[in-house]
Formats: C-alpha cells, structure tokens, sequence
C-alpha cells in the first residue's frame, strides 16, 4: 500500500516494536518526494524476525524509493524498491549468518553486497551478488 509520506501514516496499532516508517520510506524528503512509505505488514513481520535471529539492530540505508529517487541512484525501473525492499548494512554483522537468518526469516529476494545486503520478498526466489562483492562473500 503506497502513502504519500510516512508523516501521514498512523502509527495506530503499528506492530513492530523495532522497526518505524521513516526507515523505510523514501530518504528524498525535498528533490523527488515527502518520504513516500510503501505500507507492507508481511515485509515488515520478515523485518522483525530477521531482527530478533540476528539479535542486533538492522540499520537500512535504502528502503521504499520514490520514481524520481530511483532514477537518481540508477535504480532499475522494475526495481523492489519502488515498492517495499531492503538494503541493509552488513557493518557489526557476520555476513553468513545474517544471510542465513535472512532465508530463514522469509526473504526470497537476496542480493550480496560488500557492505550491505539487499532484501525483498518476490514470487520466484533469486540471489545475486553485486559487481566487487565476490570476494567479500568468500569463506
Ligand atoms: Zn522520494
């Protein structure tokens, strides 16, 4: 469900005790948009389960993208991130077992980055790794 800003979302019976809208709303916030928010329970439900295997804060540094954002980071059109995907930041983390925790909490869309790791829930699973993050993803 898209909303227009995090701002005008009610937090009224908001269930995740780790997560807020603005973390997932568009990072705009002059040039594209006023923080577009795509609403998802399920993606966020994946979200607080991820947080609680791993047993850390999870610090996203790209969540919902606004048409305009996406097209200034290079994003493709078809991109998850127009509506709800995650890129997380792998800092403090141990990779595997984050990706490991990351299947295991419902995540179909998994892209290995070298400081981050993208998530998203599609029909049909795929994982990549992103150009220059190879070698960062071997044991
Ligand atoms: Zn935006």
């Amino acid at each position: 469900m898209l909303i227009a800003s995090y701002k005008d979302f009610s937090m009224a019976g908001w269930a995740w005790p780790h997560f807020h809208p603005v973390e997932l709303a568009c990072k705009c916030r002059s040039r594209g948009c006023r923080g577009e928010y795509w609403h998802d329970p399920k993606f966020i439900d994946a979200l607080e389960a991820l947080r609680g295997r791993v047993g850390r804060p999870l610090k996203i540094n790209s969540g919902h993208r606004c048409g305009v954002r996406n097209v200034l980071v290079g994003g493709a059109p078809e991109s998850r991130h127009r509506r709800i995907a995650a890129d997380i930041s792998l800092s403090g983390h141990d990779r595997h077992a984050f990706l490991n925790a990351a299947i295991d909490s419902g995540f179909t869309g998994i892209g290995r980055g070298r400081t981050f790791i993208h998530l998203d829930r599609r029909m049909s699973p795929a994982t990549w790794t992103y150009k220059g993050a190879d070698a960062s993803w071997q044991i």
